[in-house]
C-alpha cells in the first residue's frame, strides 16, 4: 500500500485515477480548489483538501501533514480555445501551479512525480501516427503551457533528482464502466459528451466542424482513448518511479483514429437515437488527423487498451450521462467553494 497526493482529483481524468488507486488497496488525498472538479467524484473515505495551487502555504501544509509516495497532478486549466483567448493566464497558472506542487514535493522528500500532459504539445504533427520522437511544437497557448510544465519538471529533475512521468494524452474519453464516474465540464466542449447530449436531448444540437479535411470522409480524425485505460497507465507509470525507474515521456492514445463522422454514426448505433447536427466551418486550429503512436508505452510499462473500441468509450459515455443528466448536480458548488 502506498499514499498519494492526487491534485485535480475531482475532475475528470483525476477522479478515475483515484478511483483505480483506492480500489486497488493505495491511500490517496485529494487536492482540488472544485473550480471543474466534483466533491461527489471523490470516493467516500478519500479525504479531500479543498485548496487553490497558488496557495504555497497551504501545500507545505498538505506535505507537512502526510508522507507521499509520490505526487500526481492533474489540476489545470485545460481548454485550448479558451487558451488563445487569454494565453499568458494559461501559461501563468499551469506553470506555476506545476512548479508549486514540485517545488513543496521536492521540500518534503518526495521525488515521484506523474504529470498530465497533452498531445497538445505536438501541434500539426509532421507525421502520423504521431510518437515521443515528434518535434515539441504547440499550436496553442494551452499546450505551450504543459510543455513548459514538462521542462519545469525536466530541471527539477537534473538538480533535485526529482523523477517524473508526464502522459501526454489524445482525446481522453468514456466513463467508469462500473458507473460510479463520469465526465462533467462547465462548459463542455468535447465531441462525444457533446455528441451524447445532443441525442438525448440535454444539449444542443451538435455543429460538426468542418467537413472539407483531406480525410476520408471528410471531417477530422482524433485518437479517442478510455478514460479507464488513462488511469491505468498513471498507475503503471507510478509503479516504475515507486521502483526507482527514470523519468519518461510517453505519447497515451488507442493508436487508432476515428472520424466526427464516425463517432456520430457510433453514438446513434449505440445510443438508438439520432445525433441532431448540422455541419459548420472549420474551428481554427483543427489538425485534420492526430493518431497516437502507444509504442513506447506498451514495451516499456506493459500497457495496453482494455477499451480500444469507440462503442465501448460511447457506451459507458453514454450509460452515465442517460443515468446522470445534470451531471454531478453540483453546478454553482464551485462558485460557492471559491
Ligand atoms: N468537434 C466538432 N464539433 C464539436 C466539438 C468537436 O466537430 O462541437 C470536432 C473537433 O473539430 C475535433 C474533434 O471533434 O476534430 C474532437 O474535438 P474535441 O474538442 O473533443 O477534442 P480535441 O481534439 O480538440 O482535443
Amino acid at each position: 500500500m502506498a499514499r498519494f497526493l492526487v491534485t485535480g482529483g475531482a475532475g475528470y481524468v483525476g477522479s478515475h485515477v483515484v478511483l483505480a488507486l483506492v480500489e486497488r488497496g493505495d491511500e490517496v488525498v485529494v487536492l482540488d480548489d472544485l473550480r471543474q472538479g466534483h466533491r461527489a467524484a471523490v470516493p467516500a473515505g478519500t479525504e479531500l483538501v479543498v485548496a487553490d495551487l497558488a496557495n504555497r502555504a497551504r501545500l507545505a501544509e498538505v506535505f507537512a501533514g502526510w508522507k507521499f509516495d509520490g505526487v500526481l497532478h492533474f489540476a489545470a486549466l485545460s481548454l485550448v480555445g479558451e487558451s488563445m483567448r487569454d494565453p499568458l493566464r494559461y501559461l501563468s497558472e499551469n506553470l506555476n501551479n506545476t512548479i508549486n506542487v514540485a517545488d513543496a514535493a521536492v521540500k518534503a522528500g518526495c521525488l515521484r512525480f506523474v504529470l498530465s500532459s497533452t498531445a497538445a504539445l505536438f501541434g500539426f504533427p509532421e507525421r502520423v501516427p504521431i510518437d515521443e520522437t515528434a518535434t515539441l511544437l504547440p499550436a496553442s497557448a494551452y499546450g505551450e503551457s504543459k510543455l513548459m510544465a514538462e521542462r519545469a519538471l525536466d530541471w527539477a529533475g537534473r538538480v533535485h533528482g526529482l523523477r517524473s512521468a508526464a502522459l501526454r494524452y489524445f482525446n481522453a474519453a468514456g466513463a467508469d464502466p462500473g458507473g460510479r464516474l463520469g465526465e462533467d465540464h462547465d462548459p463542455e466542449t468535447h465531441l462525444i459528451p457533446l455528441a451524447i447530449n445532443a441525442a438525448l436531448g440535454l444539449g444542443p444540437e451538435l455543429t460538426v466542424f468542418g467537413t472539407d479535411y483531406p480525410t476520408p470522409d471528410g471531417t477530422c480524425i482524433r485518437d479517442y482513448v478510455h478514460v479507464m485505460d488513462l488511469a491505468d497507465a498513471h498507475l503503471r507509470v507510478m509503479d516504475k518511479l515507486c521502483a526507482g525507474g527514470p523519468s519518461v515521456r510517453y505519447n497515451v492514445g488507442n493508436g487508432s483514429g476515428y472520424s466526427v463522422r464516425q463517432v456520430i454514426d457510433t453514438v446513434e448505433r449505440v445510443t438508438g437515437l439520432k445525433v441532431p447536427h448540422r455541419i459548420g466551418p472549420r474551428r481554427p486550429g483543427d489538425p485534420a488527423v492526430l493518431v497516437a503512436s502507444n509504442a513506447r508505452l506498451r514495451a516499456e510499462t506493459g500497457w495496453a487498451p482494455r477499451y480500444p473500441e469507440l462503442d465501448d468509450i460511447v457506451r459507458t459515455a453514454h450509460a452515465w450521462r442517460a443515468a446522470h443528466p445534470q451531471g454531478y448536480g453540483d453546478r454553482g458548488a464551485a462558485a460557492q467553494a471559491a
